[in-house]
């Protein structure tokens, strides 16, 4: 199956050789039609099943011979969770749009840094990706109106509704034409996501992709039983003796994130932590040097699980277990994407057994646990 027997156009094929896009994910066969016909969708598919292009491309075909008009007001808008996420489809929107004849100009809008300077590169806009309490306070300030809104997309729509993003939703929702296409991606259909997709989507494609279950046989998972003394040497022991070029490592707290990575750079391992406590702009640095390989272990916790595309990313270590198996999936996800191989492993003590194992039986995989006091961890 190839992209330009689901009626994407010609145009893309260079772009999507370039990006090594060789053929269409289960999401992109079944989600790229249906957008193009027109129809609302509902798709179940979590972030690495290439669910962002399965939108972005169909949506940038619709745009194709529509951006005359040098004074125009955003025709896409796409609400996002986080300021990471909205980052990245950005930068799918930017990887695409030159495909098309006319210059098309996206943005991503998010809280944490100045509003001016938003309000200003507002002025003309086609594909708008927002999180939505900056989108309402832009709206409020008249910086963006939403009367012209052909397509709207809401992206990790669970996380959408778990972060609290309903009221701003529906607001939201009141200011659109009645007259539109709603997309709606969810890596979980739960029972909000179900209320939310019967409020905006007329009879949607239900897309439904087995992507968790996919791209988790992907990934090579196993663990090693480990005092809660053990753990940090056992963490240098892993990145040393298994020369890890580039590792995630997912802890439970922000302190904890910030003590691991004094240990680590103590130890001489090039380590820096993420997460909410820091400014956005070093979020995005931290981000952006250890996806160009300049940090060899980034420590982070939850706030990373979700969303966040780091090509050839081949190890996730959990240093703690997260509390949801969901969350689980998540982390383990960051890894093995697209069709890369990956390799997840969890740090897991006595106490934290028990619940190891609700995460493998809610998974439906066993995760093969290996003993570590054999190993001599002096000098670690
Ligand atoms: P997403 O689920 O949108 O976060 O995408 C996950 C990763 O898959 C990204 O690195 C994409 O660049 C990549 N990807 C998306 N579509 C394809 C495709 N058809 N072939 C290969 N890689 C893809």
């Amino acid at each position: 199956m190839s992209f330009s027997h689901l009626g994407l156009n010609p145009l893309f094929s260079e772009a999507l050789a370039s990006a090594d896009y060789a053929e269409p994910t289960p999401i992109q066969q079944k989600a790229i039609p249906a957008i193009l016909r027109g129809e609302d969708v509902l798709g179940i598919a979590k972030t690495g099943s290439g669910k962002t292009a399965a939108y972005v491309l169909p949506i940038l075909q619709q745009l194709e011979g529509t951006l005359v008009s040098p004074h125009r007001e955003p025709t896409v808008l796409v609400l996002v969770p986080t300021r990471e996420l909205a980052d990245q489809v950005t930068q799918v929107l930017r990887e695409f749009a030159p495909c098309l004849t006319s210059r098309l100009s996206c943005l991503a809008v998010y809280g944490g840094v100045s509003i001016n300077a938003q309000m200003q590169a507002l002025r003309r806009v086609d594909v708008l990706v927002a999180t939505p309490g900056r989108l309402l306070d832009l709206i409020e300030k008249n910086a963006v109106r939403l009367s012209c809104i052909r397509t709207l997309v809401l992206d990790e729509a669970d996380k959408l509704l778990n972060l609290g993003f309903e009221a701003e939703m529906n607001q939201i929702f009141l200011l659109l034409p009645i007259q539109r296409q709603n997309l709606l991606f969810s890596a979980t259909l739960n029972k909000d996501v179900a209320k939310m997709q019967r409020l905006i989507l007329k009879e949607p494609q239900i897309l439904e992709m087995d992507s968790v279950g996919e791209s988790i046989e992907q990934i090579h998972q196993w663990a090693y039983s480990v005092t809660e003394e053990r753990k940090g040497p056992l963490l240098r022991f892993i990145i040393k003796s298994e020369q890890l070029e580039r590792a995630l490592v997912f802890v439970s707290s922000k302190k904890k994130a910030d003590n691991l990575t004094s240990k680590l750079r103590k130890n001489d391992i090039n380590a820096k932590a993420i997460h909410s406590k820091m400014g956005q702009q070093a979020r995005r640095d931290t981000l952006e040097a250890f996806k160009q390989g300049r940090i060899r272990v980034l420590v982070a916790t939850d706030l990373l699980a979700r969303g966040i595309d780091i090509d050839t990313l081949t190890h996730v270590i959990n240093y703690e277990l997260p509390r949801s198996p969901k969350d689980y999936m998540h982390r383990i996800g960051r890894t093995g994407r697209a069709k890369a191989l990956g390799e997840a492993i969890s740090l897991v003590t006595d106490e934290e057994e028990p619940h190891f194992y609700v995460i493998q039986k809610k998974m439906g995989q066993r995760v093969p646990m290996k003993p570590s006091e054999a190993i001599d961890l002096s000098g670690y």
